[in-house]
């Protein structure tokens, strides 16, 4: 994949709340549409796009962010707020965000000063429950005037930049890096057939429950499915390698268990086959177990009869932020190795 770091600045600047995709789907729609395939959207939004013949091979990269939405409008103008998604509330103070109403408006999460609180009070995380978004007026009616009501979404804006030569940082690459994963596949089957029904899917609603993912593959009904995401590095302090065997540009990382087991467990078979497929691809491939977090694959395994399926994993630090990091190598490395499993599915038994 030529630019793989162009395609994750794009998508990591779009906004798509958990629900409401729709920037991201069209973005996906309209690059797998210039690659050949033919693309369906269903009922919740999920980006469908099929190209080739022969058994069915699906993947999935979520679209959806974690966000928030508005739980009221205080008669000063200010606007309290749920959490959608995982979101660790100590990140939350200082964030500019985007209120989604008719046009996009920015706001603050605030607090009052240091100057104005007791020391025993600066010693205390604010809980999101208490917090505010200030977004510039001065009653609830000029903020209902502007379509804001209970239920609209708020994401995090963020910039995009290097923190060295390969390792660069911004909001929501969990889950862009999939997403431009996919890209990158659509892109080496531009001009080619690939040697199977490819089924690229731009998923919904992965951060409230792996929604998406589970109804799209329910409707695919692939040979196999495998889902994109980011996974956790080691590496910052108070992360070591006993705890998180993943690190930053050591190439993707495949899970071999989930949720500490309630979710995907890959059988032995399968991860024997996908290590012969990165040997023979020249990729390094990562074994990831993942204690608590799962990704849609947990939900795809258990669609219908049970699906053929495996995780994938782009190596992240600081999940959940608006400030996550990867290495833009590890992007590359993990198209190379899809493909390599693309090429080899049909020789499967
Ligand atoms: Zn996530």
């Amino acid at each position: 994949m030529k630019n793989a770091e162009e395609t994750l600045k794009t998508l990591s600047l779009m906004h798509a709340p958990t629900g409401q995709e729709d920037e991201v789907a069209d973005f996906m729609e309209k690059k797998f549409k210039s690659c050949g395939f033919s693309v369906t959207r269903d009922t919740l939004g999920n980006v469908i796009a099929r190209k080739g013949k022969g058994r069915k091979v699906l993947i999935a990269s979520h679209m959806d962010e974690i966000s928030m939405a508005v739980k009221s409008i205080t008669e000063k103008g200010f606007l309290k707020f749920v959490k959608v998604g995982g979101i660790y509330d100590p990140m939350l103070i200082g964030a500019r965000v985007i209120v989604h109403a008719k046009e996009r408006r920015m706001g603050v999460v605030a607090s009052k000063a240091p100057h104005q609180m007791e020391n025993e009070e600066m010693k205390k995380i604010q809980e999101a429950k208490d917090l505010y978004i200030d977004i510039g007026l001065a009653s609830k009616k000029e903020v209902e005037k502007l379509g804001i009501r209970p239920g609209t979404h708020i994401t995090f804006t963020g910039e995009f930049g290097h923190l060295n030569e390969h390792w660069v940082a911004g909001k929501a690459f969990d889950n862009r890096v999939g997403c431009t994963v996919n890209c990158g596949i659509a892109e080496a089957y531009a001009d080619k057939q690939p040697p199977v029904e490819l089924c690229l899917v731009g998923s919904v609603r992965e951060e409230s429950g792996l929604f998406g993912a589970g109804v799209a593959t329910f409707a695919v009904e692939p040979d196999l499915a495998i889902a994109i995401d980011v996974t956790h590095a080691f590496g910052a302090p108070g992360e070591s390698e006993e705890d998180i065997p993943v690190g930053l540009g050591k190439g993707p990382a495949l899970a071999v268990l989930e949720g500490g087991g309630y979710g995907l467990i890959t059988s032995n078979h399968m991860v024997e086959w996908l290590e012969t497929i990165a040997k023979k691809a020249n990729v390094p491939l990562q074994m990831e177990i993942s204690e608590r977090g799962a990704s849609d694959a947990s939900r795809m395994q258990y669609i219908r009869q049970g699906m053929l399926t495996a995780s994938v994993g782009v190596p992240l630090r600081y999940m959940h932020s608006q400030v996550e990091v990867i290495d833009v190598r590890d992007i590359v490395q993990t198209v190379k190795f899809l493909q390599g499993v693309i090429e080899a599915f049909p020789q499967r038994k």
